[in-house]
């Protein structure tokens, strides 16, 4: 059994800001800023790649109270919200989950977006096929 199917278990522990019936929301461990916290869907789904519809707009549902009840409780500027699917892509725990990042003036978290030169109609016209 994967790490969050044992914490929504019961299992292990975590420290709970949300539950529904189908969501929790915990603090992640290694807080990367400081209320850093992640919606998982009670169900086992390995990525956004093979989760429900439904299970996904309830996960996606959550996010969005989750980030306004840290809005509300914390000194928060702004948020980045994350999901990381595949190990290419620095996925970890093989249990779809999102990211809620809250941002901090000054924060140490770096996420950066670099710009490549590349044939916007050749990428349309794959991804379209
Ligand atoms: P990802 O790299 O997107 O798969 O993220 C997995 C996240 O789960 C990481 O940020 C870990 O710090 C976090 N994590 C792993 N184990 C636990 C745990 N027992 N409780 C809370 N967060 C965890
Ligand atoms: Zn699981």
């Amino acid at each position: 059994m994967c790490v969050f199917c044992k914490i929504v278990n019961g299992e292990i522990p975590s420290k709970k800001i949300y539950e529904d019936e189908n969501v929790i929301g915990i603090l992640d461990i290694s807080q990367a800023t400081v209320g850093h916290s992640l919606i998982i869907p009670k169900k086992h789904y390995e990525n956004i790649l093979s989760i429900d519809d439904i299970d996904y707009l309830n996960v996606m549902k959550a996010v969005k109270l989750v980030t306004n009840k840290i809005g509300r409780n914390l000194p928060v500027k702004g948020f980045n919200i994350l999901n990381n699917c595949n190990e290419a892509a620095g996925q970890t725990v093989m249990h779809f989950h999102v990211h809620i990042l809250p941002r901090y003036d000054n924060d140490d978290l770096k996420i950066e977006f670099k710009s490549h030169e590349l044939d916007l109609d050749e990428i349309q016209t794959k991804i379209n096929l």
